[in-house]
């Protein structure tokens, strides 16, 4: 029996750094200075896709095995399939033990996911990622200057630079839960894998009483080769999207330093959440590209609509979004614009919008179109009506009474321009002028 959970985290590693630390090698006279290999972004995208699917086509093995090596190595850890995140939520209150704050890392899985439903039961949520960056407005500081990508040594981007076991006996544990949403983790042997921009998981891990880790069933892979190579490229494709995404400290909030100090006699708990939540779901043949999908957020980069996306504590993804749809914890994506922008970042090339598209032709095959559906659905019959009366139409649609309770039946906000009618139509016009 191994001793306890291997968690490794991986932070980013300074070009500076690696470069001097090869120079002075090949300075001091060794024959095979540690340069690692160009690698390209091509090369990245054709390997991180092959894992992926690799994971995918065998996700049921890997499950069982992973249950299983926890269950034989690590019986102190405790483990819970949870099929949604009520489910998991319910678990987590019962081993609460009436700690009421949890710390969460910015993991979607947790911050969006999980949070909802864990205030709603109560609990004082802190996004501790956030919480660190503590800037007064929106902005990339020198802190944030990171390394920048290249072909030359992408890999090395970022590297694994702390290696735990288990939770250690500290003498600053404090009273809080803390639920981590983890970047990967090998059904080989159990090693958990985190990708770490500040130290808030490193934290969590040192000084929460509970610590839960929240293992998605798209985060199993086959081994730490694969899980470390996984968590890189969340690193590699995602830094451009923490950077941007980073927004200030909200007022008010909780600080884990005011919390209180555990009596030495209690001792500190592992559990381990296996969450299926809709992932499962996926693997039918029309969405299976979506369970490839790594999280590196990179597909929010130059979306046109981002900010319908985002609030202040949640830097979302069209993915997620479209995820929220699918899983029916939100009733429409028709603010996607298909303008493709999310599908040409994506390094698992996962066609976003397509996937949208079908959803959506899902959505309405499933259950007859709404009012608004039918009505902005025909703009010829809009427009055959509007036509004839033009000016009279032009005026009602203008008018603010008339607005709001057709923006009640039509959804249509009441502040839209909307086009004009015109009396004479293109058809006239062009018999005319011809
Ligand atoms: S296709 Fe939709 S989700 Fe993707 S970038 Fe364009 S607007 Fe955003
Ligand atoms: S869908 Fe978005 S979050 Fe997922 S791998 Fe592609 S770019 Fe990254």
């Amino acid at each position: 029996m191994d001793k306890d959970l291997p968690i490794w985290i991986l932070e980013p590693e300074l070009t500076e750094k690696r470069d001097s630390s090869a120079r002075k090698l090949f300075e001091g006279g060794q024959r095979t200075p540690h340069i690692p290999e160009t690698i390209s972004i091509y090369d990245i995208k054709r390997r991180i896709r092959a894992v992926r699917e690799y994971a995918r086509n065998n996700l049921d093995m890997f499950v069982a095995e992973l249950k299983n090596n926890l269950k034989q190595k690590y019986p102190q850890v405790k483990v819970k399939s949870a099929q949604d995140s009520t489910e998991a939520v319910e678990y987590i209150t019962r081993v609460s033990d009436g700690l009421n704050v949890v710390s969460i890392n910015n993991s979607s899985i947790v911050a969006q996911e999980l949070r909802p439903e864990l205030t709603a039961t109560g609990f004082t949520v802190v996004n501790s990622y956030l919480n660190e960056f503590d800037v007064e407005k929106r902005s990339i500081l020198d802190y944030w200057d990171l390394p920048r990508l290249s072909d030359k040594n992408l890999l090395g981007t970022f590297e694994v630079s702390i290696k735990t076991a288990g939770l250690d006996p500290t003498n600053d544990t404090k009273k809080y839960l803390a639920v981590l949403g983890v970047n990967a983790i090998s059904a080989e042997d159990c090693t958990v894998f985190f990708l770490e921009h500040f130290s808030n998981i490193h934290n969590d891990l040192r000084q929460a009483e509970k610590v839960l880790l929240v293992v998605g069933l798209d985060k199993i892979v086959k081994d730490r080769k694969d899980a470390i190579f996984q968590t890189k490229c969340m690193g590699i494709f995602g830094m451009e999207s923490a950077l941007l995404g980073i927004g200030p400290k909200s007022e008010g909030t909780l600080s884990l330093d005011e919390l209180g100090l555990l009596p030495s006699d209690k001792s500190r708990e592992l559990h381990v959440i296996i969450l299926d939540n809709g992932r499962s779901n996926l693997l039918q043949v029309k969405y299976e590209d979506l369970f490839l999908c790594i999280g590196c957020r990179a597909c929010n980069q130059h979306c046109p609509i981002q900010h319908s996306f985002t609030n202040v504590d949640y830097i979302w993804t069209p993915r997620n979004f479209l995820n929220q749809f699918l899983s029916g914890r939100s009733d429409s994506i028709d603010v996607c614009l298909h303008c493709e922008a999310c599908r040409m970042e994506c390094p698992l090339d996962i066609d976003l919008p397509h996937l949208m598209w079908q959803a959506k032709m899902d959505y309405v095959n499933k259950r007859s179109p709404s009012f608004y559906h039918r009505i902005l659905g025909r703009p010829e019959l809009l427009a055959r009506l509007g036509t004839p009366l033009a000016p009279l139409a032009n005026l009602l649609m203008n008018n603010g009474l008339i607005r709001s309770p057709m923006e009640i039946i039509t959804g249509i906000d009441r502040k839209a321009t909307l086009p004009k009618f015109h009396s004479r139509t293109f058809k006239k016009w062009f018999r005319k002028n011809a």
